[in-house]
């Protein structure tokens, strides 16, 4: 095992959905006795042993609320004891007496963690969120006892110094590269009176990222728009409202509710005609932690973003994100930013230019008014419509959404990489809308467990993700159960799941994460799967999103729910024409978020405490992403990929990187011959299968045969466009 990504619950959230990765290993083999565990825990907690069930999945139909905590104790404890153990072997150290049983350590908390990170995300509780608000200290301290054993560290130290006289193979001297570089990235070369500084600001910092989640949850569900009047929602489908009827019902509240979604613009503001209802949903959004009630967040970002400056400082660093990104694709914050600062003019450019064609519909309609944010997708929808002539009521009938995971999703992993799914339903799940598929390889071996989680709940965090139950390891012999989580509308009672072409990107994103997951083909589970750098991890995620739009797999899928039609070709064509639409907003609102994540990680630890909202105001400014139309993706004070863990602070840049790799790796197949099993099965030899085995940028340039470049992503936004005439 190896410790922070896989323990807490870190997220990996993506661009245009925001996905939570916690890629969770699980044990095989022998689990050491447990005598160092918490009180109440035995074997009658579903826990005690590795899972019975196939591939080792959770027993969800075992498990109850109250055996988490027990576990997750009885698991730090034992890790401890394992810890311990290699820390003061007489015997000298060695690759395998240290290294190797690292590998092999952790494993109940591990598991524990990976069905507790699971629920947590998607289907949480008071008892639930109780367990979290106790153990996430619990858990941070835990990741500082192994991080910051000094007689651990030298162990590790001593095994790195002698690494090239080992005659290890590459994967394994790549983790002890990554074992030492990890260890002094934490501060395991610190003084023991700085190591118990840094341990008081960890701890501090991961109860207020856990107040911060615990806020925002809130503000988010109490931030809905409630209505009697159903004359507010002019413009919304029936079935929407029906849906926001029931949501009103599933809170005991009479007329409708439209939740909150967790960007800044919210889905419904496309089709809602009164402008009024439009602007006070907007306000809801933009303000939903800004109240000056309990869930405001300010004071907690704001002490948030010193702790985390001053950490740096202490690890010798000028900012917490020269710390963050050291060991980056990137290296630097300073190359990021310059990624950032290069993109930035054409981004604004491109949104100007949809302004000006927003402006002018409004005008044309004797508006009277300039365009502010709470406009912007109604009137770009009509834009689109216009020039595209694209209507979503018109789209998704041909959406239906076990149609596009079945002919769609499933069929292009079919067709490049030769995988073949079959439905279980004797697999126990959290809760009765998640679903599993058994996976199996081009050969017919069993490859992987697969479940899906697509309808939004309110007790369900925002966005997207994959994770997993279980990883993929040699060492541990465990094949890999990964899931995807999602937030789309769930139909009313008997009502098809039509989804937008926006959600059928979803799904084909987060399945290129499970992908990952699935393809992993690593000895060790802290290089395998997803668990790479996060300027790399979005990469295969964003790749397989070019797959929905190829016309072998788009025609294969979008077939009218109802007659099994295929869409029309001249439709489809809009389709794909209007992907370049409404991209300049996009790529800016990007930005816009990633520049003031940079911004709030640049500080130095002797700055001030700030006031979130001039430093929002100024920190747009100085980037140059301070325009009034296109507010930022998050605000400061509702960005959870940076404030809910530290997973994505200093890294939402991420995005935008692994944007110009996946256009430019998917370039390579166009290059190539496009959708071949030939050009599937190299990807997943040459990166796909290999995790965090070898360096990423050499990994990426080996496969590709060049490093990578932003021409493809801006091509592809239509960023490269001649100004409008
Ligand atoms: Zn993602």
């Amino acid at each position: 095992m190896m410790i922070s990504p896989r323990l807490r619950t870190s997220k990996i959230r993506l661009l245009f959905i925001s996905a939570l990765i916690g890629a969770a290993v699980i044990a095989f083999g022998s689990i050491r006795p447990a005598r160092a565990a918490g009180v109440g825990f035995g074997p009658s907690n579903p826990f005690y042993a590795p899972s019975p069930l196939p591939f080792q999945a959770p027993p969800f139909d075992k498990i109850k609320d109250e055996d988490y905590q027990p576990a997750i104790e009885a698991g730090m404890a034992q890790q401890q004891a394992e810890i311990r153990a290699i820390a003061d072997d007489p015997a000298a150290p060695t690759f395998d007496n240290t290294i190797v049983a690292m590998e092999k350590s952790g494993q109940l908390i591990e598991r524990v963690m990976a069905a507790f990170n699971g629920v947590t995300g998607a289907n949480t509780n008071p008892t639930l969120q109780k367990v979290e608000t106790i153990e996430t200290p619990k858990l941070a301290a835990h990741e500082d006892f192994i991080y910051l054993n000094t007689k651990l560290f030298a162990r590790i130290a001593a095994i790195y110094k002698q690494r090239a006289s080992l005659a290890l193979d590459a994967e394994s001297l790549r983790l002890v590269e990554q074992y030492y570089d990890r260890f002094a990235h934490h501060g395991a070369k610190l003084s023991e009176a700085d190591k118990t500084e840094l341990k008081k600001l960890n701890e501090e910092a991961s109860s207020l990222s856990n107040a911060f989640a615990n806020k925002l949850l809130a503000a988010t569900k109490e931030g809905a728009y409630v209505t009697a009047d159903k004359a507010a929602l002019a413009g919304l489908s029936e079935a929407r409202i029906a849906a926001a009827s029931q949501a009103a019902k599933s809170r005991q509240l009479e007329g409708f509710v439209l939740p909150l979604q967790n960007t800044t613009q919210q889905p419904d503001l496309v089709a809602l005609s009164d402008r009024a209802t439009r602007q006070a949903i907007f306000e809801r959004s933009w303000n939903r932690t800004e109240r000056g009630d309990a869930n405001d967040t300010r004071d907690t970002i704001a002490r948030l973003a010193q702790l985390r400056a001053r950490k740096a400082k202490l690890l010798g660093y000028t900012s917490f994100a020269a710390w963050k990104i050291e060991d980056q694709m990137a290296k630097t914050p300073e190359a990021a930013l310059q990624f950032m600062d290069d993109i930035v003019p054409a981004a604004a450019a491109k949104a100007a230019r949809e302004a000006k064609d927003i402006q002018a519909v409004i005008d044309a309609q004797n508006g009277g008014f300039q365009v502010q944010p709470w406009d912007w997708n109604f009137y770009a929808e009509q834009v689109r419509k216009a020039r595209y002539d694209l209507d979503d009521a018109q789209v998704k009938p041909y959406f239906e959404l076990n149609n596009v995971l079945q002919n769609g999703v499933f069929y292009a992993a079919n067709q490049l990489y030769g995988l073949t799914f079959k439905e279980r339903h004797d697999l126990p799940v959290y809760h009765p809308d998640i679903r599993v598929f058994e996976v199996f390889d081009a050969n017919g071996k069993h490859l992987a467990l697969f479940y899906c989680d697509y309808f939004k709940r309110d007790n369900k965090q925002g966005g997207a993700w994959m994770s997993e139950f279980v990883g993929q390891s040699r060492l541990r012999g465990t094949q890999p159960v990964v899931y995807n989580v999602a937030n789309l509308p769930k139909p009313a009672e008997g009502e098809p799941a039509l989804i937008s072409f926006t959600d059928v990107t979803t799904m084909f994103h987060e399945f290129g994460h499970a992908l990952h997951g699935m393809f992993s083909d690593a000895e060790y589970p802290t290089l395998a799967g997803t668990a790479t750098a996060r300027d790399f991890v979005e990469f295969p995620s964003q790749f397989n999103e070019h797959w929905a739009i190829y016309p072998a797999i788009f025609t294969n899928y979008a077939k009218h729910y109802k007659t099994g039609v295929p869409m029309p070709e001249e439709l489809a064509a809009r389709i794909r024409k209007a992907e370049t639409s409404n991209k300049g907003y996009i790529m800016t609102e990007t930005l816009a978020a990633a520049e003031l994540d940079m911004q709030w990680h640049l500080l130095p630890a002797s700055a001030a405490l700030q006031k979130p909202d001039p430093f929002e105001k100024q920190a747009l400014e100085t980037t140059h992403v301070n325009i009034s139309y296109v507010p930022p993706r998050y605000r400061s004070t509702y960005f959870s990929h940076i404030w809910g863990s530290d997973g994505y602070s200093a890294g939402y840049y991420a995005y935008l990187w692994t944007q110009m790799l996946a256009d430019d790796g998917y370039q390579w197949f166009v290059e190539n011959g496009g959708l071949t099993r030939a050009n599937g099965d190299r990807f997943r030899q040459m990166v796909l299968s290999r995790g965090n085995t070898e360096d990423l940028a050499k990994m990426y340039e080996s496969w590709r045969g060049a490093p990578p470049n932003t021409k493809a992503m801006l091509k592809n936004r239509g960023l490269e466009e001649p100004p409008a005439k």
